[in-house]
């Protein structure tokens, strides 16, 4: 018999969601998804039916027809959504029934003041809402390796630690409601910094004559090494993959919430701003649902006079 807590709403089933539901079958969880795409439900009940026996796979995926079913009795409602519109219209619109002592688990990648604000707003009719937004990409989500961090009160962090879990191996209390959402907005602006100088720097060493493989072999043995280094640019950029599932429209929306921050707190902030002024260039100019690792085959692309 499944008990409310093992029974978990999971609302957006894309590029994260799918494989993070996918982690808490695995896990044991029933798991009740919902997406408005056709693909991502075919997609959930298809692979994470099929992939494995029984015994292997002890949860269940199960597709709720919407938001409310998906919540209906369940432990915790997980939330994997573009951004805060969609994260308020939702919790707002058709999770607004949640009964008093119910949990929302925001894991997308909102915007913390916003988080606050919306968090307050369930608080008063007995909702709670915890934000856990992760890092590490298609890949960790698969692998059920995320870094996942947490913002809220200490007694929803150690409730609900176990089931975030299952889809990380770092979960970690940030702090308050909203901690986990400016954290994350925070890594993204210096993830998406560390892409845009490193390709500049490479495209330039490329020019001068030097082969891209040998400079980040070098480099990633030296100080100027990153993510994008590391992976990025080797997996993605120079078998032009650019497929690291991760899109630039997404990026652009994080590292704008980071600036806001940065300009809340009266940071001086001219080099986010010039990072945050790139990205925003560049975003008409690639393909809406472009990868944002493309932002280094459009730097290549242009030259200046
Ligand atoms: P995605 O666009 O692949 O998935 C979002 C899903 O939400 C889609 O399947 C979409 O159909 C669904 N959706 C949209 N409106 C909805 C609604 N009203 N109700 C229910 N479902 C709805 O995006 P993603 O890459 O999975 O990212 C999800 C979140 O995670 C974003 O906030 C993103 O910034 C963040 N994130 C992404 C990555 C990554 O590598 N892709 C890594 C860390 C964090």
């Amino acid at each position: 018999m499944i008990s409310d807590e093992q029974a978990i709403g999971f609302i957006g089933l894309g590029n994260m969601g799918l494989p993070m539901a996918q982690r808490l079958v695995a896990a044991g969880y029933q798991v009740r998804g919902f997406d408005p795409s056709e693909q991502a439900r075919r997609d959930f009940t298809g692979q994470a039916e099929g992939t494995a026996p029984a015994e292997e796979n002890p949860g269940k995926a199960l597709l709720a027809a919407d938001p409310a079913a998906a919540a209906d009795g369940a432990g915790a409602v997980i939330l994997m959504l573009p951004d805060s519109n969609v994260v308020e219209s939702v919790v707002l619109g058709q999770l607004a029934g949640l009964p008093p002592g119910g949990t929302v688990i925001d894991m997308s990648s909102s915007d913390p003041a916003r988080t606050r604000l919306l968090a307050q707003r369930l608080a008063e009719s007995g909702v709670t809402l915890i934000d856990a937004p992760v890092s590490g990409g298609v890949g960790g989500a698969q692998a059920g390796t995320l870094t996942i961090m947490v913002g809220g009160p200490d007694a929803a962090y150690e409730r609900f630690k176990p089931l975030l879990s299952a889809m990380g191996s770092r979960v970690m209390h940030a702090g308050g409601t909203g901690c986990g959402h400016a954290v994350k907005a925070l890594n993204n602006l210096m993830s998406a910094a560390n892409l845009l100088v490193a390709s500049e720097a490479l495209i330039a060493g490329q020019r001068f004559g030097l082969d891209p493989a040998v400079m980040l072999e070098i480099i990633n043995g030296s100080s100027g090494r990153s993510n994008a280094t590391e992976n990025k640019w080797p997996n993605f950029v120079l078998p032009e993959k650019f497929e690291a599932g991760f899109a630039v429209r997404l990026m652009v929306k994080d590292i704008k919430l980071a600036l806001a921050l940065e300009h809340a707190a009266g940071v001086p902030s001219a080099a986010s701003e010039a990072v945050v002024a790139v990205w925003e260039a560049a975003l008409p100019e690639i393909p809406a649902d472009a990868d944002h690792t493309a932002i280094a085959r459009w730097l290549a692309d242009h030259r200046e006079p």
